[in-house]
């Protein structure tokens, strides 16, 4: 029984775990609403194969739902190596990373295997995976299905090894945990405050007003459901606005060990001593 949340109208729980909504004929964005980080990764279904951005949490097994609606060989890119977007991965034999000096060296006898700092696993008790890497993808190189074509950036801020995915002709950035609706993230370790200013303005330049930015964590919406988290280019010139204000007032702070910043109606940021040391 999954009716402890509600889902908005068309999405249909799957597995009683997963939430599936359809973006369009080809897309699909998978939830955990019951979970309490409440993920969100995506399938992109291509003329010549599928890719799936993240895998999951460690709670349940991802593979039916993907299995389900992807259609030839399926290719599986990590948004960065938290915890939370990891499960699963070693499911999947076709994993393609971002071909970053960080994640590079997490490889040994064949196999990559993020630090704890990078995982942060032990917030829920999870053990690193190890996995193969099929191939290694440049930053700003494209996943090719044919029809469809995915750009790998570079967005670091909330860790140093995040990527988001970027369609040009459908014009939708999927941003994983650069930005989503809520708190984001700017103290853990690894996170750099000055990296995510530089990469909010990037990104903002990058994309126009009908952008849309699909995230990997969501809430309930003002009618109280769930659906996955999107949000537009305003959303990252707030982001971008907030940080540069906090770079601002960096000497100014406080010696808390964290604060939350709000930064629009939608957007908190939680930042840290560490996290504006550089800018103090
Ligand atoms: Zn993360």
């Amino acid at each position: 029984m999954t009716a402890s949340v509600n889902l908005a109208s068309g999405i249909l729980f799957e597995d009683d775990w997963y939430a599936v909504q359809k973006i369009d004929e080809r897309t699909f964005a998978i939830g955990e609403p019951l979970y309490h980080q409440q993920n969100w990764s995506y399938l992109f279904v291509g003329e010549t194969g599928s890719l799936l951005f993240d895998t999951g949490s460690f709670c349940r097994d991802i593979t039916g739902v993907v299995d389900r609606r992807a259609r030839g060989p399926l290719t599986t890119v990590p948004s960065h190596m938290h915890f939370d977007h990891l499960g699963n991965v070693t499911k999947f034999d076709n994993i393609v990373v971002a071909d970053l000096p960080m994640l590079r060296a997490c490889v040994q006898d064949g196999l990559l295997t993020p630090t704890e700092e990078m995982f942060l696993g032990a917030y829920e008790g999870n053990d690193a995976p190890s996995f193969a890497v099929s191939s290694w993808i440049a930053i700003e190189d494209v996943i090719d299905l044919g029809d469809r074509q995915f750009q790998i950036l570079h967005t670091p801020g909330h860790s140093t090894d995040s990527i988001s995915l970027f369609s040009r002709d459908e014009n939708r950035l999927f941003a994983a945990d650069f930005i989503y609706p809520g708190d984001l993230y700017g103290q853990v370790p690894g996170a750099s405050l000055p990296d995510y200013l530089e990469h909010a303005e990037r990104i903002r330049e990058l994309i126009d007003d009908g952008t849309e930015i699909f995230c990997a964590h969501g809430d309930i919406d003002e009618a109280g459901e769930h659906s996955a988290p999107l949000l537009g280019r305003s959303d990252v010139e707030a982001l971008r606005s907030g940080l540069e204000q906090i770079r601002s007032d960096a000497a100014s702070w406080p010696d808390e060990p964290q604060w939350r910043i709000e930064i629009s109606p939608r957007l908190s940021l939680i930042i840290s001593p560490e996290a504006v040391a550089d800018w103090r």
